[in-house]
């Protein structure tokens, strides 16, 4: 390995586990009921067209985590989405998160320039979808610095990263971990239905997230068969599978929250 993928190694895990230890905001998952939620960010079209109808005829509902600033654009995961996109997703039963409106890196950015970026995502929502809120925040790119994170998760009732793994005992709504569908699994069901599994077992919040859902995806995505896979053996487990800001919901009605700021 050379010395400069080593040190973009060490400075990577140092970020990580920053994001991680503070400015937490724990929550006990304590459901009766395992809860599984499928999340797309940057909301590109085939995310709409093909991950939310799969979930559809599932009888379940997505989360996307979109970027205002971004809709319309060419991206590496496709054609973002266009505003009828999201009017129809709502008219749907679909969720809306926020994943700033430029994109921004919450780590590198300034955290007031950052949270400029979050309401200004807010107020071009509230332009086409004046009765609709915000369900969620998703970090785009990585983890926040701790001062982001304080201050972005006071606007929101939870807020997602990454981590590959699922929610469970205490978990960090100002930080929730998520699974990514994406090129680091390729199209191994048995990883993803071993998670499932588990997630059962433990009665936690798996919460996946991808970006395209198309039979040739981008790195950061994954195929049309693939996550059918995914959806069907969510749906015939004994999990709830809900939005993430509906599932954030069902566990505030029953918690027991302590927070530590740090
Ligand atoms: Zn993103």
């Amino acid at each position: 390995m050379s010395m400069r993928s080593l040190l973009n190694r060490i400075a990577w895990k140092y970020r990580r586990t920053v994001s991680r230890r503070f400015c937490r905001r724990m929550v006990a998952i304590s459901t009766k009921v395992p809860l599984i939620s499928f999340s797309f960010d940057d909301a590109p079209r085939s995310a709409f067209s093909h991950g939310g109808d799969i979930l559809k005829a599932h009888g379940a509902r997505a989360t996307f985590f979109v970027s205002f600033g971004l809709l319309g654009s060419e991206s590496p995961s496709g054609t973002i989405a266009f505003e009828d996109d999201l009017c129809r997703a709502v008219e749907e039963g679909h969720e809306l998160g926020c994943h700033t409106f430029d994109h921004k890196d919450p780590w590198k950015t300034p955290t007031e320039v950052f949270e400029q970026s979050v309401l200004k995502n807010r107020q071009a929502l509230a332009r086409i979808l004046p009765e609709t809120a915000f369900a969620a925040f998703a970090y785009p790119l990585c983890g926040p610095r701790p001062a982001t994170k304080r201050r972005v998760g006071k606007l929101f009732n939870c807020c997602r990263g990454g981590g590959q793994t699922f929610n469970v005992g205490m978990a960090d709504l100002n930080l929730l971990k998520a699974f990514f569908l994406d090129i680091r699994n390729g199209d191994n069901i048995d990883t993803v239905r071993r998670l499932i599994d588990r997630n059962s077992e433990s009665r936690g919040w798996l919460i996946f997230a991808t970006h395209d859902v198309v039979d040739d995806p981008s790195p950061y995505g994954c195929t049309k068969k693939f996550f059918e896979e995914v959806v069907a053996y969510s749906a015939r487990s004994d999990a709830r599978l809900l939005p993430v800001g509906k599932a954030c919901q069902e566990l505030q009605a029953s918690r027991s929250e302590s927070t530590i700021s740090i």
